[in-house]
């Protein structure tokens, strides 16, 4: 690596730094604006081969960048459309020499021809990335599973815009975030093209692969609900709850952030099911009616608000995806009929008092990330808050939240400095209990006023 240290301030404000809880994914030194995937995929073989164009902006002055790219191999890049360009790449990423030095705030483009059979990658979080299924694909990358299918700097801060346009087998539907612009066949394959325009994060861009039926979802947006032939009732007997859900989440989160929404029921049993930008991922044995599965159809709604629309700047910030989106299922809980909020969180209050106490909800570190404590206290944060400030201002907070960071990235910080700014008092005691502190603090008393 070349790199000249940062000479100043680069574009855009402070110097970004890797993720400590994914030190080894992405380059701080760009950003990427858009990613541009042309992609032939074979289902009999799981082969992938195509092509992405990378446009990107640097953030220090360049002499270098780095791709991540996982278990396929790079056949030739090209940058700014020049002659083929010099790259080594090793087991994590692709290392590009740039022709010329690129200053800082400066636009280029990066070409990447490649191939191979993708398979998820090992992590400390479990195989990630891109999967086969029995007959078909998903992807299913949260946090670091995005190389295993496009280069691409891997870091859960850097939106960008993409558009995927995908070949395989005409038996197969292919899902992917955003707009479907095109869909032609010829010699037994179709291509499918999909646009997304609203800047999502690599961990959040899906795909889907399969043999699916699709009906289309009235509410939030435009959307559908897929689903194998066998699992047509189940699937369908979930749908007429969504509307109400919607309705409800609207009002206490705002006009719903995204495009579109698509819910995919997978033909194979899935361990947990996963959001993905305008998307939510079921696996066969998610949907049956139960509370339980209803609590995870709000939670996966639930992240297009926290988590898809308002980011994540840093990792270590994850309670504002997760104790958000848990909340929601229990707003959703109240509003069906079934426990009242406040009933959750004295139950799911009882329950983590029992367990070790030694998780600190605002850097809970990389390994207790996706610890089922994040979700539940980060939810009994938001509760506290409540509890705190009273319903009004508490909703306010949450739809401020989401109108102000739509579409951006924002830390535990940023929330903190909102909630006061929204309250018009210091809360600083109460989030350094919640958020600071391993011990769990009492659930507060509501507020009289
Ligand atoms: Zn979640």
């Amino acid at each position: 690596m070349s790199r000249k240290a940062p000479n100043g301030s680069p574009a855009g404000g402070t110097v970004a730094v890797a993720d400590p809880y994914a030190p080894q994914s992405g380059d701080p030194g760009y950003r990427v604006r858009e990613y541009r995937l042309s992609l032939r995929y074979k289902v009999a073989t799981n082969r992938l081969d195509g092509e992405a164009t990378i446009l990107a902006k640097a953030l220090t002055p360049l002499r270098s960048v780095q791709l991540d790219l996982v278990g396929l191999t790079a056949s030739r890049v090209k940058v700014d459309g020049a002659h083929p360009a010099r790259y080594q790449q090793d087991q994590r990423r692709l290392t590009i020499r740039l022709p010329r030095e690129v200053e800082a705030g400066q636009r280029f483009e990066v070409q990447v021809r490649y191939g191979g059979s993708p398979q998820p990658r090992n992590s400390r979080w479990g195989r990630v990335g891109w999967e086969e299924l029995d007959d078909g694909v998903l992807v299913a990358s949260q946090p670091v599973g995005a190389p295993t299918w496009f280069p691409c700097n891997d870091r859960v801060a850097d939106k960008a815009r993409y558009r995927i346009e995908l070949t395989t087998e005409e038996a197969y539907t292919v899902i992917a975030p955003g707009t479907l612009k095109g869909r032609t066949s010829g010699s037994g394959r179709t291509t499918w093209t999909y646009v997304e325009e609203i800047p999502t994060a690599t961990y959040l861009v899906s795909v889907h692969i399969g043999r699916y039926r699709s009906d289309p979802l009235a509410k939030p947006a435009v959307g559908a609900l897929h689903y194998p032939a066998e699992l047509r009732s189940a699937a369908r007997a979930t749908a007429p709850k969504l509307p109400a859900m919607v309705d409800l989440f609207q009002r206490c989160f705002g006009p719903y952030p995204l495009d579109r929404y698509d819910m995919v029921v997978t033909p194979d049993r899935l361990e947990i099911p996963l959001e993905a930008q305008g998307m939510a991922t079921f696996g066969a044995n998610h949907l049956d009616g139960s509370w339980e599965s209803d609590r995870l159809i709000a939670h996966e709604l639930a992240h297009q608000w926290f988590g898809n629309s308002v980011g994540l700047s840093r990792w270590r910030d994850i309670w504002l995806n997760e104790g958000f989106a848990c909340y929601a299922e229990w707003l959703w809980s109240q509003a069906s009929g079934g426990l009242s909020t406040h009933q959750q969180a004295k139950q799911h209050w009882t329950r983590i008092a029992a367990l070790p106490q030694d998780l600190v909800l605002s850097d809970p570190g990389p390994d207790l990330m996706f610890d089922d404590r994040v979700y539940k206290r980060g939810a009994l944060t938001l509760h506290a808050l409540r509890r705190v400030t009273g319903d009004e201002t508490f909703f306010k907070t949450l739809r401020t939240w989401t109108a102000e960071h739509a579409h951006t990235t924002a830390t535990t910080g940023d929330f903190i400095a909102l909630a006061e700014r929204v309250a018009g008092w210091r809360l600083g005691g109460l989030f350094t209990a919640w958020l600071d502190q391993p011990e769990l603090p009492r659930l507060p008393r509501r507020s009289e006023g």
